[in-house]
């Protein structure tokens, strides 16, 4: 709206006009401009201004004109009426709730289609000749009208038509004559039943859309984030040079790329404490920490959470009543983890078991969750015994914060101020659920939980606004608001204008004939065009932009704005992000080492696989304790499948009783399938943990033992095809001392080979290559450390292998001195293991290497350093405490800064 709309809406106000805007968010925005303008004015008090958006306009109306006693829905309970009608529909008799109330959903919108651009169709006769999913939807609504009837409701989505019918019929006592004017503000389209409302009112016009902006620029950027940094960078400049200025940020997809337009306005305009942006769409409250918390807790005093919703919900401290009981809390969880009893879901009745008969005063564990425990196992009894009835929903809406306070939500921490708005939303979402009452159903505790999941989910919040100097807004959310400057972000041609598909359950051309949303491309077209004009005049000034590639993705500009704009430009200078913009992590150059004091080292021959591959992780693993987790998972996990495996081979080769210990023996087994197989089932019952043997399903059980006997069996054969041989140690231990450090090692299986010397072997389930051990860094340095020192005097080395245990892939890998004398015969020539011989002067270098390696450990060196970023660190797992991103991108902007330099020259 340009500063003539502007002077008419605020002229009228003045005068105690009645503007009627489009959305609430237009209301809110015109009613924060009018007191602006009366500060600047330097008056202490006015009268309100008197704005009403169309909803609140019509509802207010109506309820001054009729005594009729009916209940107007709300959304909660209009889809829950649509959805016992979807339920009750034979055809769909199958349906399970979540496609129910999306069905629900869509029947809803149709409704609310038909109620707004086509009220004829609203007659069941009208409908009469409607086909396949239109004929079942018009079924339906014949049954929603009846209920209404019957219960004496009304949808919201018929207001304005009820209202039009009031109007038409209106008498002369409440004739045009006592109608206020009305201004119509920020209208992209007027719906044919708004028109039809504003004829009948009488008196109204539309505020004039003022001039389009005098300066109108269309940039073209290399891609999206090069788009985003430039228009966070111009809202610098643009604040820098006058701080009271107002700017509107206009994109697509605002929900979606949140974090992402959050990070870029951070980094260019300010902290996180009191940001100058604010984004006038909120989020579900599902995603909102408070509400989530008490939802979370709600639900897991009668069901299972997810292991990371309970990590979640510990982190959050909103689920126990002091921080030490939090940190107890997830003291616990790691404790689980350390002991390898995760799960992937838990229910509070297995997470309080392993305290069950213990007491605080024997217990350190126990005491300081004991509070939390006593209350939480008192609320579920309180609960469990509510719920052996179904209870109306406004009981259990009534209940539930008596449950939370009782379960100590939402922790002993003060609420912030947007906390705490959050808190009043979600009590507003929970009275919505409890409003579902309203044809006096009583539901179970599940339903129950159900709808407020649902209602969680359609309920959006966002902080009060603070009048941001920057408004970031949807297209559509940006109707009514203005600006001293506007950018467009993400005009290409697929976005803008914005296509979308015609409603499933409305017959394609009614939608048509009705000119609903999307019904054709051209009314796609004149819906942007009329935003885009709207925009033209929101501002003196408008920037459109667009990303030439989007995620690696060619993108062309919109038609529609080059068509007002002109072909886009490349982006001025001043608006590329500087090359070295100041990193926010400071380097400082650490050379401070601590020596590690002589003596044994836990972790084995990975400390000096952990040195070589990053000494920083050798640091935190082997100095530090750090772990990373695997989460725990509904099957058996790489892992659990690696050490059955392991137990089965040192089984099967650890000699008398069950086992055998030669290549000889092996020959002579009467059936290789049924001898694994026997070791496979005693493996399982002996290693198995009971708590994995209670949540796995036998079946799938007998399926992995069943899976491993198949597998161990191909490689017994494979190795039947060796040349003789005879197994000296399985899961052999060793110490070995390097520089003053004690290594524990140990070994999978030392053979000896025909020629006297032994063979080192090491078992692998994963895709390993011998090109682990190449030198200056290796990535594993098990064997060669094993083999370097600690055979025996009298032993000589044959080679050193892993044995691969992939199904598909069953073959040794590695150095071997003669291999086809003393492995495999017949070995061809070009193979790896026949190429790679195992040589005096590798194994020499080796032990130089390994050497180097613990001096370095043992002398306090830890830098960030991955032998192959990023490879090294996808395996890792320690990312969150060395945080080479941060040190990665900093690295990375000063080569950019450097080949910037360089292009310059
Ligand atoms: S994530 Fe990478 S840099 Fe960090 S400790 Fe692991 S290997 Fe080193």
């Amino acid at each position: 709206m340009g500063v003539t709309a502007a002077a008419e809406i605020d002229a009228w106000l003045r005068q105690g006009g009645l503007v009627i805007t489009a959305s609430e968010r237009a209301a809110r925005s015109l009613a924060s401009a009018f007191h602006r303008a009366r500060q600047a004015e330097g008056l202490s008090a006015w009268n309100a201004p008197n704005i009403q958006d169309w909803s609140s306009f019509v509802r207010s109306a109506w309820s001054a004109r009729t005594l009729d006693g009916r209940l107007l829905l709300n959304s909660a309970q209009e889809q829950a009426l649509w959805a016992g009608i979807a339920a009750a529909d034979d055809r769909l008799a199958t349906l399970l709730e979540g496609p129910r109330y999306r069905l629900a959903g869509l029947a809803m919108e149709a409704h609310e289609l038909l109620c707004s651009h086509a009220p004829r169709f609203l007659h069941a006769a009208a409908r009469a000749s409607w086909e396949n999913d239109a004929a079942a939807f018009s079924r339906w609504l014949n049954t929603f009208d009846e209920a209404c009837r019957m219960g004496n409701l009304l949808s919201t989505a018929r207001l304005p038509n009820e209202f039009l019918q009031l109007l038409q019929t209106s008498t002369v006592s409440d004739g045009q004559a006592e109608r206020q004017q009305l201004l119509l503000a920020g209208f992209d389209r007027i719906l044919p039943v708004q028109r039809a409302v504003f004829d009948a009112w009488g008196n109204w016009q539309e505020a004039g859309r003022g001039e389009a902006a005098a300066a109108i620029d269309f940039y073209e950027a290399r891609d999206d984030q090069a788009e985003l940094a430039a228009c966070a960078l111009w809202c610098r400049g643009r604040l820098a040079g006058n701080p009271h200025s107002r700017i509107l940020i206009v994109t697509q997809d605002a929900a979606k790329r949140r974090g992402q337009i959050e990070r870029a306005f951070l980094s260019q305009t300010g902290s996180a404490n009191s940001p100058l942006f604010e984004f006038s769409l909120g989020v579900p409250l599902s995603q909102t920490a408070l509400p989530r918390a008490a939802h979370l807790v709600l639900r897991w005093l009668t069901g299972p959470l997810a292991e990371h919703e309970l990590d979640w919900l510990f982190s959050t401290g909103r689920a126990a009543g002091t921080p030490q009981e939090t940190a107890a809390l997830q003291a616990h969880m790691r404790r689980l983890r350390s002991r390898g009893l995760e799960q992937p879901s838990w229910t509070l009745q297995a997470f309080i078991q392993p305290f069950a008969g213990r007491s605080p005063d024997q217990d350190r564990d126990l005491s300081p969750v004991s509070d939390w425990l006593d209350r939480m196992t008192q609320v579920q009894r309180w609960l469990a015994e509510v719920a052996r009835r179904p209870q109306a929903p406004l009981d259990w809406a009534e209940l539930v914060p008596q449950l939370l306070e009782d379960a100590a939500w939402p922790g002993g921490r003060p609420l912030s101020s947007a906390e705490f708005q959050a808190a009043r939303r979600w009590q507003q979402a929970l009275e919505a659920t409890g409003s579902l009452g309203f044809d006096g159903r009583r539901v179970e505790w599940k339903d129950f939980l159900s709808a407020l999941s649902r209602a969680l989910e359609e309920t959006l919040f966002a902080p009060e606004s603070r009048d941001a100097p920057i408004q970031i807004a949807g297209p559509a959310e940006s109707a009514g608001l203005t600006a001293d400057a506007v950018w467009f972000l993400g005009a290409t041609e697929d976005a803008w204008p914005a296509s979308g598909a015609t409603h499933p359950l409305l017959p394609p051309e009614i939608q048509r004939e009705a000119r609903m949303p999307h019904a054709t491309p051209q009314l796609d077209w004149d819906l942007a065009q009329a935003i885009t004009a709207r925009l033209l005049a929101a501002a003196p000034e408008v920037h459109f932009s667009y990303a030439r590639q989007i995620e690696g993705v060619e993108s062309r500009p919109s038609r529609l704005i080059a068509a007002l704009a002109g072909a886009p430009q490349s982006l001025p200078a001043e608006l590329a992000p500087a090359p070295s913009a100041d990193p926010l992590t400071i380097c400082i150059e650490d050379f401070s080492r601590i020596p590690y004091p002589p003596g044994r080292v836990h972790g084995g021959a990975g400390v000096l696989t952990s040195q070589s591959q990053c000494p920083f992780k050798a640091f935190a693993t082997a100095r530090l304790a750090a772990q990373s987790w695997e989460p725990a998972q509904a099957a058996l996990t790489p892992s659990q499948r690696g050490q059955l495996l392991h137990a089965v081979l040192h089984a099967v080769w650890a000699g008398p009783t069950h086992g055998i210990r030669s290549h000889t023996e092996l020959l002579a087994l009467p059936d290789r399938r049924a001898f694994v197989a026997g070791h496979v089932q005693r493996v399982f019952e002996a290693e198995l943990r009971p708590g994995l043997r209670q949540r796995m399903p036998a079946r799938y059980l007998e399926l992995e033992q069943l899976r491993l006997t198949g597998l161990v069996t191909e490689w017994l054969d494979y190795e039947t095809t060796r040349v003789p041989f005879d197994v000296l140690k399985t899961e052999a231990e060793h110490g070995v001392s390097l520089g003053g450090l004690i290594f524990d090692l140990r070994l999978d299986r030392i053979d000896r080979l025909i020629d006297g010397s032994v063979l080192v072997i090491d078992y692998k389930s994963g895709d390993v290559s011998p090109k682990s051990w190449d030198l200056p860094r290796s990535d594993d340095v098990q064997l060669p450390l094993y083999a370097g020192f600690a055979l025996d005097e009298d032993q000589e080395l044959g080679g050193l292998v892993f044995a691969k245990l992939r199904p598909g892939d069953l073959t040794f890998a590695g150095c071997v001195g003669d291999p086809s004398a003393t492995l495999l015969p017949g070995l061809k020539n070009h193979t790896a293991l026949a190429r790679n011989t195992l040589t005096a002067e590798q194994l020499i270098a080796w032990q130089e290497a390994i050497e180097q390696l613990a001096i370095e450990f043992l002398n306090g060196r830890a830098e960030v350093d991955p032998r192959e970023y990023p490879k090294t660190c996808e395996r890792c797992g320690l990312q969150t405490l060395c945080r080479i991103q941060e040190k990665q991108t900093v690295v990375e902007d000063a080569e950019d800064g450097e080949d910037a330099e360089a292009d310059d020259e």
